[in-house]
């Protein structure tokens, strides 16, 4: 075993102990579109046994199922615009309830404005919790514009035309990024480069964190 592959081992068992001693682990995940976050938080959820909390999952479950929330969500997502705060917000508080997040979660998608920062400080803080981390992952703009087309092509999204992923994107420039000034402030971003391969990209990961979390 390499000293590099070794020591990475070693932070990651770390942070696994950590998690089996109890100590819930409370993420976010950021990343503009394309950036593999869902991906990522997907492995990272398997990985701690902790839940994924996706809203942009949320809203399409609620679509397909028919529900009074996807029915409200859908022209705002099909256009690519946020849906409306409070609509997102209580939707985020509630399942943020139930029981299986006692344990730590991560958040995909969520916040994505300031208001929804301050949202999810107020339940956060209501719940007695804090956040542990935020995790940024990063990709220039030619190689988000390549996997956006890419995943278009396979997952046939409704928001995945051209003008609904350009608002999108712009979305998160104007207001989501922003957001990481803020976190940052707080010592909670760990900043992961996100192009390379998927592994590699969870390995990344998982060693920000062990020093994050350590
Ligand atoms: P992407 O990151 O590719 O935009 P998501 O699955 O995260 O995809 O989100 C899809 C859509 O769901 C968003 O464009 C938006 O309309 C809606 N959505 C998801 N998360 C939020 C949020 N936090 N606030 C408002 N709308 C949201």
């Amino acid at each position: 075993m390499s000293d590099a592959t070794e020591s990475l081992s070693r932070r990651d068992l770390h942070t696994e102990q950590e998690l089996a001693q109890g100590k819930a682990t409370r993420l976010l995940i950021m990343g503009p579109q394309g950036s593999g976050k869902g991906t990522q938080a997907a492995r990272l959820a398997e990985k701690f046994a902790i839940p994924t909390i996706s809203t942009g999952d949320i809203f399409r479950a609620n679509i397909k199922g028919g529900t009074d929330l996807g029915r409200l969500a859908q022209e705002y997502i099909n256009r690519g615009d946020l849906v409306p705060d409070e609509v997102t917000d209580a939707m985020v508080k509630s399942r943020l309830s139930e029981a299986d997040v006692a344990d730590g979660f991560i958040l995909d998608g969520y916040p994505r404005n300031a208001a929804q920062v301050t949202a999810l400080d107020g339940v956060l803080a209501d719940l007695g919790w804090h956040l542990d981390g935020v995790i940024e992952l990063t990709a220039n703009r030619d190689e988000l514009m390549t996997r956006m087309a890419k995943r278009a092509h396979i997952e046939g999204r409704d928001d995945d035309t051209p003008e609904a992923i350009a608002r999108r994107l712009d979305i998160y420039a104007e207001q989501t990024a922003p957001l990481l000034a803020a976190y940052s402030q707080r010592d909670l971003v760990v900043q992961v480069d996100g192009t390379g391969d998927i592994d590699q990209v969870t390995a990344r990961i998982v060693e920000g964190l062990a020093a994050q979390l350590g």
